[in-house]
């Protein structure tokens, strides 16, 4: 049997069990964001890993060494944040080709100290091997949150309200530019620099775990189509999103109607957004919001509701039904 066949998220469901099977009540093993291990009554600690390959997440000569130094840390900050925790040290591998020169990863490592000095998380070790062809980067990064406060993607109840804590699809629009090489201007450079270099929501992860209202938090990586499901394998629910309502940024509107491309769906499934889709209460959503705004200066814009089929995402446009075809990224699947 193929990996194909099963897909990247049916892979990780098959090998996980064993592995899950006497773990702790208290530690969060594969199938969130992090993993959770309790350090003492009242902080737990934060892991996660992510991986970048030539070819794969990035094309080496579409992207500034210091760009891809920034994203391959930003990217697992952004796992932190989806716990509600703060970031504090870094581990990088690499998996060097003999094509590459000493000053492109000077420039690599650059990008990345930038990050980790406005983020304060320090790097602290790592490995350095070769490779055959492609560069291979691993990182892994610790946090710690207040155990109380995390949030997982098991706890989206029947009747949240899901939204996003920034615009979805640029970083798609963006990966599309560079795959297509679309004449530069300022709304193209703009959604490139989101691809190239997104922000992890810390601060916002750290401020809406501190409310009990807000339920499940996960980061947009591949996509609000696949990982919207993922928290609703993981709560057992549905959800219903308003496609009207996505926050779509007038950038990619704007490019998306010049290039005929459809906005909806690459903001649906273009992922690598790394804002958080957060599930609230419907009690809360109102105050949450009205204070989100006046943290941040900017919306927690409402883009649907969990519901009570279990793992059945539908969309609707203009209060009817919609069907959508697309998907969000998976490894082994091209669907
Ligand atoms: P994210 O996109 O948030 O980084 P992933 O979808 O990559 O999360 O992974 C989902 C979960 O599966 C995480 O808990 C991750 O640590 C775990 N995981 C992914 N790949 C593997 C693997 N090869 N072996 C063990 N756990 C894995
Ligand atoms: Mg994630």
């Amino acid at each position: 049997m193929k990996i194909s066949s099963m897909g990247e998220f049916g892979f990780i469901n098959r090998i996980a069990p064993p592995f899950l099977k006497d773990l702790p009540d208290d530690i969060q093993g594969i199938g969130d964001d992090c993993a959770v291990i309790p350090l003492n009554g009242k902080e737990s600690l934060l892991v996660t890993t992510d991986m970048l390959i030539e070819n794969i997440h990035f094309i080496r000569d579409k992207i500034s060494p210091g760009d891809l130094g920034y994203k391959s840390l930003a990217v697992n900050l952004s796992d932190i944040a989806a716990m509600g925790g703060v970031p504090e040290s870094a581990y990088l591998s690499l998996g060097i080709p003999g094509d590459i020169d000493i000053e492109w990863l000077d420039d690599f490592y650059g990008g990345l100290n930038y990050l980790s000095k406005q983020e304060h998380v320090h790097l602290l070790g790592g490995d350095t091997t070769k490779s055959p062809a492609h560069l291979v980067i691993n990182i892994t990064v610790i946090g710690k949150a207040d155990s109380q406060l995390i949030k997982y993607r098991s706890s989206a109840k029947q009747g949240d309200i899901i939204c996003a804590t920034g615009f979805i699809g640029d970083s798609g629009g963006g990966l599309k530019c560079v795959l297509e090489d679309k004449p530069l201007n300022d709304e193209v450079m703009y959604l490139i620099r989101q691809h190239n270099k997104p922000r992890a929501h810390i601060a916002e992860g750290v401020w809406l775990s501190n409310y009990p209202g807000v339920h499940a938090m996960m980061d947009i990586s591949d996509g609000i189509d696949s990982d919207l499901r993922r928290i609703l394998e993981k709560s057992q629910c549905g959800a219903e999103i308003d496609i009207d309502r996505l926050p779509i940024s007038q950038q990619l509107r704007n490019v998306s109607a010049r290039f005929q491309w459809d906005a909806d769906e690459i903001a649906l499934t273009g992922g690598e957004d790394y804002c958080l889709l957060v599930t609230i209460d419907p009690e809360k959503y109102k105050i949450i919001s009205d204070k989100f705004n006046e943290e941040f200066k900017r919306t927690l814009p409402a883009l649907g509701l969990i519901t009570k089929e279990e793992t059945k995402l539908k969309y609707f446009r203009n209060g009817k039904p919609a069907i959508f075809q697309g998907h969000g990224f998976d490894h082994f699947n091209n669907y």
